[in-house]
């Protein structure tokens, strides 16, 4: 309740230079880098950051949009939205997502936290831009994957990373996935394990095809 009155009282402001008026102004946010198309498992340049054809047998995930390279300021708008929880960043976000010509999607979805660290948290950052670009775009957004384990990936290896993620994510809802073409929302992209075992999962319970749109590729 409290956090609803203050945020009606206090008009958002810029996460990175504090100017009125949206999470994220145009001009910060045209001064992050780009993050140029590129297959996410090889980064080889490719149209549209779709998978490269020799990297397509190890993922279910068509097509990538990202929006920056993880480092300067962007660190400073992932954490506006990942450590403090800002809706007006995330609506900010959601809106560059929408700008960035997303493929042709049905419903919406997002990589979950733990029960655990949601608890902790009281919020999932890439659920907060989920359900702004649901807003924004109409399409209906479903809860559908479940995380059941989770393991921190920072400081743990390539292979390690990837060999954790297997099996730590389940989905609900599969009824309502059936042949659908599904947006999963992620934040920051690493060495991509996560929204693969996503896109797995998803595409194993009878989704369509799978594309992914993050804020940011480390
Ligand atoms: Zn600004
Ligand atoms: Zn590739």
């Amino acid at each position: 309740m409290l956090k609803l009155i203050s945020r009606l009282l206090v008009p958002s402001c810029c996460v990175l230079c504090n100017e009125e008026g949206s999470g994220l102004c145009n001009a910060c946010s045209g001064g992050l880098e780009k993050h140029q198309d590129a297959c996410y498992l090889c980064n080889a340049i490719t149209h549209d950051g779709r998978v490269c054809s020799s990297c397509q047998w190890r993922t279910r995930v068509r097509r990538t949009n990202i929006l920056w390279n993880y480092q300067g300021d962007v660190e400073g708008v992932v954490h506006g939205i990942k450590y403090d929880g800002r809706e007006d960043v995330a609506s900010a976000l959601a809106r560059r997502l929408m700008l960035s010509e997303l493929p042709y999607f049905d419903i919406i979805t997002f990589v979950p936290d733990t029960p655990a660290r949601r608890r902790e948290r009281g919020y999932v950052a890439p659920q907060l831009i989920a359900r702004e670009l649901s807003r924004m775009t109409r399409k209906p957004y479903v809860e559908f994957l479940t995380r059941t384990q989770h393991t921190p990936q920072v400081g743990a290896g390539r292979e390690a990373r990837w060999r954790q993620v297997k099996s730590n994510f389940s989905v609900k809802h599969a009824t309502l996935l059936e042949g659908k073409r599904v947006l999963v929302i992620d934040d920051v992209v690493t060495t991509g394990a996560t929204i693969t075992e996503c896109a797995r999962v998803l595409k194993l319970a009878g989704s369509g095809p799978v594309f992914v749109a993050a804020v940011a590729k480390r």
